[in-house]
């Protein structure tokens, strides 16, 4: 049960990360697990350790063997701000029921609502008590490759060399700004910071965020036929123009137009939108439909509104596609363990993505985490442990090549 103890010491200490502050680390607390971390390397055998003192990044190097390819594991030290993890007290249930499972007294973790739950009937969950989230995204992730690294240098498994990352501020997407690969020599590497055990994703959303400015004119209201322009409601027009592809009428590999913020009043509105599509061609076709809006209600309002996009990351497939061996060894490693693989796209960022940025390749493995971000974040202790014999077997592969 090494797995557990790792797990639940880890969970212990709070690290929320903290959106309005422009630091990395965002917040202090991320020290104090990084330099937990730091320490627990060191006495499971790791020499080259090394924990980044102004940005809070932990390094870690395994020597191996020469010719096999070098390979990285990463996993993320914050936890989401969208639920406190102040005084997590975990709830340990052993042979599961299969039922809805009573938080507390007003929270109750419902077999309905979430039906993944019955696949942990008879194993061990890890739920919380309804007032904090678990710290499963990605404690669980931290746990596994440290468990994996044990179990490598007691049982002397074969290995190449073995690079992992521990990275501050990720739920910030702010984890690969100060990534210092000089530290970090792998070929590629795996994020374990995904969910259900078994999953592999390299896919995600091209990304984009559009800012639009409409400028009105305010005239005496009393002599405003013909003369004023009230720029709040060109911002209605634009909003009835987007096709009703919307995040919360979109799913699997739809893309969507979302309306972030809206601010006005009659002389000024400001938009923002954001873009995202799983293609690069209806990416860009997205990006049309905002200029076609724009160019049209300009020439009905005389050229009052300007507008801007950018590009904020890509489908990180576009990268994977030329490094697929990626995907087929974690779908062998997982045959190996007698785990079922299976390719679930992302509908967000990762890692991986800002590291494509950078061209490193870097899919994404299951931790055997559920909900994350809130209180009714759960895990299962059979399929962590399923998971460090993954992560093994991915190490194995790749020794003999
Ligand atoms: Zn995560």
């Amino acid at each position: 049960m090494a797995i557990l103890d790792k797990f639940l010491r880890y969970i212990s200490i709070p690290t929320n990360s903290d959106s309005e502050i422009r630091v990395t680390p965002s917040t202090d607390a991320q020290w104090n697990l990084a330099k937990l971390l730091e320490q627990e390397l060191k006495s499971i055998g790791i020499d080259d350790v090394y924990l980044d003192a102004e940005h809070c990044y932990v390094y870690a190097y395994l020597k191996g063997i020469e010719s096999a390819p070098k390979i990285g594991f990463i996993s993320h030290i914050d936890t989401s701000e969208e639920a406190t993890d102040i005084n997590i007290n975990p709830q340990i249930i052993e042979n599961y029921n299969g039922e809805s499972v009573n938080l507390n007294e007003e929270e109750i973790l419902d077999v309905n609502k979430y039906p993944d739950l019955k696949n942990h009937t008879g194993k061990t969950l890890i739920t919380t008590d309804g007032n904090t989230l678990l710290g499963a995204d990605d404690k669980a992730g931290i746990a596994e490759i440290m468990t994996m690294l044990e179990n490598i240098i007691k049982n002397n498994i074969e290995h190449g060399d073995i690079y992992i990352a521990f990275t501050p501020d990720e739920e910030l997407g702010e984890d690969t700004t100060y990534f210092d690969f000089s530290k970090f020599k792998a070929d590629f590497a795996y994020t374990v910071d995904g969910s259900d055990l078994g999953e592999i994703s390299y896919e995600n959303f091209n990304a984009a965020s559009v800012n639009i400015n409409i400028k009105g004119i305010i005239t005496h209201l009393g002599y405003a036929k013909g003369t004023l322009i009230n720029s709040q409601l060109i911002a209605n027009e634009i909003i009835n123009l987007i096709p009703n592809e919307f995040p919360e009428t979109t799913e699997g590999y739809e893309g969507y137009y979302h309306l972030f913020s809206i601010k006005g009043d009659v002389s000024n509105t400001k938009m923002e939108f954001i873009i995202r599509d799983f293609e690069r061609k209806g990416f860009e076709n997205r990006k049309q439909v905002f200029y076609n809006i724009v160019n049209k209600l300009n020439e009905k309002y005389n050229n009052c509104i300007t507008i801007k996009i950018s590009d904020s990351y890509y489908n990180m497939s576009e990268l994977i596609s030329q490094h697929m061996h990626l995907i087929e060894n974690a779908k062998q490693a997982m045959e190996n363990a007698n785990v079922t693989p299976f390719i679930h796209e992302i509908r967000g960022g990762t890692t991986g993505t800002r590291l494509a940025d950078k061209k490193f390749p870097c899919p994404n493995l299951g931790t055997g985490g559920h909900n994350f971000h809130g209180i009714y974040e759960y895990i299962c202790l059979e399929d962590m442990e399923k998971t460090v014999e993954v992560l093994q077997e991915i190490v194995k592969l790749y020794a003999k090549q």
